[in-house]
């Protein structure tokens, strides 16, 4: 493969969630000087997952200038305020991880320190109470506010949103290929691809390849070797059923995540229906009893016949190799707890745009895309894992190894360091924020032993005024929202 090749013809390998995404951002950006080809077989069809997204959709959509009205209606969408866990920590005890800042920071010290100050001197409620996201989900309320600031995503039908995409894809000059891919041709010097051979033996050449091809890999895996690197030494589950049931309720505007003995069960909530299914780890129980265990709690009458999704939990060492960009799950699943996949796609696609290679593949280009990429998956990893290793539970031996694993140093240092003291710091450029470790790390029962002594500061008049104002401000913008299921067909009613 030549390194001054220009890069004029991009080929997209797969029409899920990950090659449609990609399509439509590339068609956006890229569409008038370059050629985008995609390629994807009805007959394959897609994973038929991943309808939780979380906050940096809403800036994803907006730098595409994707009409949030028209695609809430296109994909039956509703409001995701924050996650619901549901007997994560204990059974019967639940807490929200929610997109929204609590309480007002101070320069010295984040608002949990205060809030902790607070609790010690009896002045201090629950901490979601000062968090307007929060108390929002809890109360099943939404309302876009004057200023913006909400922290929100969707919950989305992920059949729509890939048919969506490809409307706007086309729209901007991206062409489509319905075919499947039979082989893949490499450079005569292994270096790279050459082209995608489709079953009917036609060549689609390209400079630059795309693969969105799911757990299959072909490019990234198959034709360019890349090695999988598998993280179930922390992360045990390996396996999911998914199941559509009828609405049988209002949405709700939060993901529901209920712990099981060996797994846990989602609930995603859209206009139409709802989204339910279990993940479990085979290691400690067998399939059809997490199948069992599913239909057995789904609310609703189940539409679809439970289907099983097999995954390893990891990511290809390298996401870049060649002339081939790994996008989704292709290129990874760690798996599906804080809806983190459809994000890391997303930044798949803005870190390859900010290095596109036009004038020919740079290896510092490579690296460069993926050591940032890696650096995303390692911080976003902990925090999954954080959700396993931090919990009262010890009633069955999943949640007893959960507890006891080692586990990443970063992560070791981080639970210490919010245990001792109370502090968390965000790392460069990392998606979760101090505030999500925080939710996370409380519900999940860490106390910290310390607060900083900026709270100390305070004397009780002075703290309760502070705690008191935020819980009270949020308390009223909260009340002005109306119903969650209410403004959603206001705002953007399904189109059957
Ligand atoms: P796929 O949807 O599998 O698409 C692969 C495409 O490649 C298809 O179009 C297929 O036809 C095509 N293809 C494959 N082989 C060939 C061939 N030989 N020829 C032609 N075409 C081919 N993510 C979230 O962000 N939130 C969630 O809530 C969430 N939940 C999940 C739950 C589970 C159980 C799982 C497994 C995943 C979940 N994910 C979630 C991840 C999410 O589903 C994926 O990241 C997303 O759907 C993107 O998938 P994809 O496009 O990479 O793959």
């Amino acid at each position: 493969m030549d390194p001054t090749q220009q890069v004029r013809r991009i080929v997209i390998a797969g029409g899920g969630t990950a090659g449609w995404m990609a399509a439509a951002a590339l068609a956006r950006s890229l569409g008038k000087t370059h050629d985008i080809k995609l390629v994807e077989s009805d007959e394959i069809g897609t994973v038929g997952v991943g309808e939780a997204t979380i906050p940096s959709l809403v800036n994803f959509h907006r730098l595409l200038g994707i009409d949030e009205r028209e695609f809430m209606a296109a994909t039956s969408a509703t409001f995701k305020l924050g996650i619901s866990f549901e007997s994560w920590r204990e059974r019967g005890m639940d807490y929200i991880h929610s997109f929204g800042m609590t309480g007002t920071d101070h320069w010295t010290a984040g608002f949990q320190h205060f809030w902790m100050k607070g609790r010690e001197r009896g002045l201090a409620s629950d901490y979601g109470d000062y968090c307007l996201e929060h108390l929002a989900a809890r109360e099943n309320r939404f309302g876009h506010l004057k200023d913006d600031s909400l922290g929100y995503a969707y919950h989305l039908d992920a059949s729509a949103y890939a048919r969506y995409l490809r409307r706007f894809a086309e729209h901007f000059g991206a062409q489509r290929i319905e075919a499947k891919i039979a082989t893949v041709d490499k450079h005569a010097d292994g270096s790279g691809v050459a082209a995608l051979v489709l079953d009917s033996g036609t060549r689609i050449e390209g400079d630059l390849f795309i693969d969105c091809t799911g757990f299959r890999s072909l490019l990234l895996g198959g034709a360019m070797g890349i090695e999988y690197e598998d993280w179930s030494e922390w992360l045990f589950n390996d396996g999911a059923f998914a199941v559509q049931t009828n609405s049988v309720g209002p949405a709700v505007p939060y993901t529901r995540s209920i712990a099981h003995d060996w797994g846990w069960q989602w609930g995603i909530p859209l206009q139409h229906r709802v989204g339910n299914g279990v993940v479990f780890a085979s290691r400690y129980v067998d399939p059809d009893a997490a199948r069992a265990a599913l239909l057995a709690n789904i609310e609703g009458e189940a539409l679809t016949e439970p289907r099983l999704i097999r995954f390893t939990p990891g990511q290809r060492k390298r996401l870049w190799a060649g002339n081939v960009v790994g996008l989704g799950l292709a290129s990874g699943f760690l798996e599906p707890i804080e809806s983190t996949s459809i994000h890391l796609i997303q930044r798949g696609i803005v870190r390859l745009l900010q290095t596109f290679p036009s004038a020919g593949i740079a290896q510092s280009d490579v690296d460069e895309y993926n050591a940032q990429a890696a650096e995303d998956i390692a911080t976003i990893r902990d925090f999954i894992i954080l959700h396993y290793k931090v919990t009262d539970r010890r009633d069955t031996p999943y949640w007893q190894d959960a507890a006891t694993m080692e586990v990443p140093a970063s992560l070791r240092h981080r639970i210490e360091l919010f245990r001792e003291t109370g502090r968390v710091f965000r790392q460069q450029n990392e998606l979760f924020a101090e505030n999500s470790w925080i939710q996370v790390m409380l519900g999940q029962g860490i106390l910290p032993q310390r607060h900083h002594p900026s709270a100390d500061l305070m004397g009780d008049a002075e703290l309760r005024g502070f705690l008191d104002g935020i819980r009270e401000r949020v308390r009223r913008t909260a009340a002005l929202m109306p119903a969650h299921g209410e403004y959603v067909r206001r705002w953007a009613p399904a189109k059957a």
